[in-house]
């Protein structure tokens, strides 16, 4: 057995919530009683300005190898040749991770997904492996990253039975991983037209609840209703070495986007992350630094610290549950007890989460959850003056 001995981890902090069907029961204390008050679901989790999603497409080794400990902290992987002859390693140092926090003082690591054919996976022991293998694939997952469906084998053009690879790849990643995907990514992306169409019906049929491809409008608002989150085409922006200048174009539109709208969803994704420009559709290593500390210099932990960096399955999540979730409020004394059944969001979610924004003259001193749990909260110290205060549970 090889042991991947050159990412420092600690895995720590990882959510494996269960389902749980028990009613839900959110408490909170204030000093006095509150007679004027809202309790409302945040548009993005943490009440974030906007969100990002990245995706790596392909299932490709470079995702464990760098982006994996570049995001999380610990060592990337030194150079790496696969068996296609391309780099896919990085420079062997170790990096303290990219980080936003939660607003209540708790730093989070940037996490992305991996889009993945379980046709083209990599055996455990093969040498120079330039695909993923299962257990690496569980690594990812381990961390908190997504995977979402790209096809058994990756077939593009006219007469793909798409059907077929959609239920193919559904059924090898639930026996592996016992995961069943939410997020479609059509293989071939803007270079096939022809697939395209079929893929997304024959995805939606099966259950996916968002189909990624390079071809539908990038409008980057969240969904307006919970029929619109359920139910997502998603634009994509494709970051390349190849293209020039792309970072600065990025962070353009990027700016421009949050001076105009209040809250943002963009999704980026990209193929292989390691030296070599794979394929020549990656990433290198070092514009993939490059572009990450900047996103974080920016809008991370050290900068703004409005962006909620997760994968489009996340947020996707987020959004269905905040816009179907029912809940009543009743205040006792100087209680507020906000009750909901959780059966009233859809089945099958993976993150169930739902920041909440109290506004009141009376600000929260304690927070409690029954049947769920709090992840943090805005606290307030006496003599502050606070307009409003985030609550984040999950169940
Ligand atoms: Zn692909």
């Amino acid at each position: 057995m090889r042991r991947i001995l050159w990412i420092g981890l600690v895995l720590a902090g990882q959510c494996a919530c269960a389902q749980n069907d028990q009613p839900i029961t959110l408490i909170l204390w204030m000093g006095k009683p509150a007679h004027h008050y809202s309790l409302t679901p945040a548009p993005l989790k943490y009440n974030k300005d906007f969100a990002f999603s990245f995706t790596l497409d392909d299932g490709l080794v470079s995702a464990l190898r760098v982006a994996l400990p570049y995001f999380a902290g610990g060592r990337v992987s030194p150079p790496y040749t696969d068996e296609w002859g391309f780099d896919q390693g990085g420079d062997g140092h170790f990096y303290r991770g990219l980080y936003y926090t939660d607003g209540c003082g708790h730093r989070r690591p940037f996490r992305a997904a991996i889009a993945i054919n379980g046709g083209k996976m990599a055996a455990d022991d093969r040498d120079h492996a330039g695909f993923l293998s299962w257990r690496q694939v569980d690594t990812l997952k381990e961390w908190g990253w997504d995977i979402f469906d790209h096809g058994y084998g990756h077939l593009t053009g006219a007469g793909v039975n798409a059907a077929a690879e959609i239920s193919n790849n559904g059924q090898a990643v639930e026996e592996r991983m016992g995961i069943q995907m939410t997020q479609f990514v059509v293989p071939g992306g803007k270079d096939d037209a022809l697939s395209q169409e079929s893929y997304a019906a024959a995805a939606f049929a099966a259950g996916r609840l968002a189909v990624h491809n390079g071809h539908y409008a990038m409008d980057w608002s969240l969904p307006e209703d919970a029929a619109a989150a359920r139910h997502i085409r998603a634009g994509r922006w494709f970051f390349s070495s190849r293209q020039g200048n792309w970072n600065k174009a990025f962070y353009k539109s990027l700016a421009h986007l949050l001076q105009t709208k209040e809250k943002a969803w963009i999704n980026a994704f990209t193929h292989a992350t390691g030296n070599d420009d794979v394929w020549n559709i990656s990433l290198r290593f070092p514009d993939f630094k490059t572009f990450f500390d900047g996103l974080a210099a920016r809008y991370g932990e050290k900068g703004k610290d409005n962006m909620w960096m997760a994968s489009f399955q996340e947020v996707q999540d987020y959004q269905i549950i905040r816009h179907t979730l029912k809940y009543d409020l009743r205040v006792e004394g100087n209680r507020l007890y906000c009750r909901f059944d959780p059966r009233t969001v859809p089945r099958g979610l993976k993150h169930n989460a739902c920041s909440f924004i109290w506004r009141s003259a009376q600000p929260v001193r304690a927070v409690k959850c029954v049947g769920c749990r709090v992840e943090s909260y805005t606290e307030v110290r006496p003599g502050d003056k606070v307009q409003q205060q985030v609550i984040n549970m999950n169940w």
